[in-house]
């Protein structure tokens, strides 16, 4: 009865007979004894069929748990001499296509929930839930699964957008394709040069709208590769361009600006139109941390004007790096300041919108109230809006001036 319920459950019964089993109770594991009942096959090869066994041989195989046991499976399966004289192969171990993949250590069924759990999860994760439904096995067994799939085919996209990204920053980049009616990563490609996505271009036809930052590569890449495709320069990086240009720009008349602004604020003081105090930057710096900022203020301005010298003396970028001793980034920022750009000086965004309150909270704190976060509640009742960070930093500096 028993046998026949275990029989029941084997996959592929007409290639599988069940010859013995055991419940280990100790190791709780079911432990089935299978053999392979196939009397004729094929040879993998040529596709022949034979019935001449050579050898027989066993694998052990882990199967999917039933209840709380694991299923460990013997599974007795023979070699075969290939009768074609004309195939190559002359012994070939018999394939059961449909319970387990050659040299695999697991039945199909049990590597079908792995893939499916590594899919949804990841190799880490997948590994914790694996481990909780008492499967036990690493992170690289889960991931050399998912890379065993076949990918899913290319559909070409109407509009397709080409952007980098890094497989290592500032070290090697690759080109990643996407689909963007559907928002669909399609395919990487292994760096983002123009020879590559024009190979791609011309083997998958059809892309209508190409989307791209403003590279001379990828430009060069789609007009060889799709001609008769309409090249569009995407919103992200005409906007990203766009904030360089305009940062690099302010950077450069940071005096000129500062100066502006220090007028525009005397100037409304003295007319009485702003009369609302506006809190003092909140200064922690210590003496030792103002001395290392300006020692690395004063090597920053060093190396721009030795990088402006060196340039006028029509040294490569790379060749400039090196012998400044910073990255050929900074150099090409520094190159294209018409002025040394100064650092941003820490933002103290945020605190205005807290100028309204700021009598209210000197008032309450007068009061004997000290606490942070009851100070939070009461100026939130009054109509503040901002975060907690904010106020707690302008309490600090309220009551610490
Ligand atoms: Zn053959």
């Amino acid at each position: 009865m028993i046998t026949e319920l275990l029989q029941h459950l084997l996959p592929n019964q007409q290639s599988l007979g069940l010859v013995d089993w055991d419940f280990d109770e100790n190791e709780h594991q079911v432990l089935l004894t299978i053999a392979s009942v196939q009397t004729v096959v094929a040879c993998p090869l040529c596709g022949q069929t034979t019935h001449r066994i050579h050898s027989h041989y066993e694998r052990t195989l882990q199967d999917l748990r039933w209840a709380d046991y694991s299923v460990k499976w013997q599974l007795q399966v023979r070699k075969f001499f290939c009768l074609n004289s004309d195939c190559e192969r002359r012994i070939f171990t018999e394939r059961l296509s449909e319970v387990t993949e050659p040299w695999a250590r697991r039945t199909c069924r049990l590597a079908k929930q792995l893939k499916a759990i590594g899919l949804a999860l990841g190799g880490a994760a997948g590994v914790r839930l694996s481990r909780h439904l008492g499967i036990n096995l690493c992170r690289n067994t889960i991931l050399n699964l998912i890379a065993k799939l076949p990918l899913p085919s290319i559909v070409v996209p109407e509009v397709l957008g080409v952007d980098d990204f890094a497989f290592r920053k500032r070290q090697s980049y690759g080109t990643i394709l996407v689909d963007l009616e559907q928002h669909r990563p399609i395919a990487l490609l292994k760096d983002r040069s123009s020879a590559t996505l024009t190979q791609w271009l011309q083997e998958y036809q059809g892309v209508q709208v190409l989307s791209r930052d403003r590279s001379k590569e990828y430009r060069q890449g789609m007009t060889q590769g799709s001609p008769e495709s309409i090249q569009v320069a995407d919103r992200f990086h005409l906007l990203h361009n766009l904030t360089e240009v305009l940062q690099q720009i302010f950077r450069g008349h940071r005096t000129e600006l500062r100066a502006l602004e220090t007028t525009h604020h005397s100037l409304s003081a003295d007319t009485g139109q702003e009369t609302l105090l506006i809190a003092e930057p909140i200064n922690m710096a210590t003496k030792c941390q103002k001395e290392q900022t300006q020692q690395r203020h004063q090597q920053r301005l060093a190396n721009y004007q030795k990088i402006w010298q060196l340039h006028q003396q029509d040294w490569a970028i790379p060749v400039i790096a090196q012998r400044v001793g910073v990255s050929s980034r900074t150099v090409k920022r520094y190159l294209q300041a018409s002025n040394f750009p100064e650092r941003q000086p820490r933002s103290d965004r945020g605190s205005k919108i807290l100028i309204p309150y700021k009598d209210y909270l000197l008032q309450r704190w007068n009061e004997g109230i000290h606490q942070v976060t009851k100070l939070f509640e009461e100026i939130q009742q009054r109509g503040y809006n901002g975060s907690y960070m904010t106020q707690a930093r302008l309490c600090t500096a309220v009551t610490s001036s």
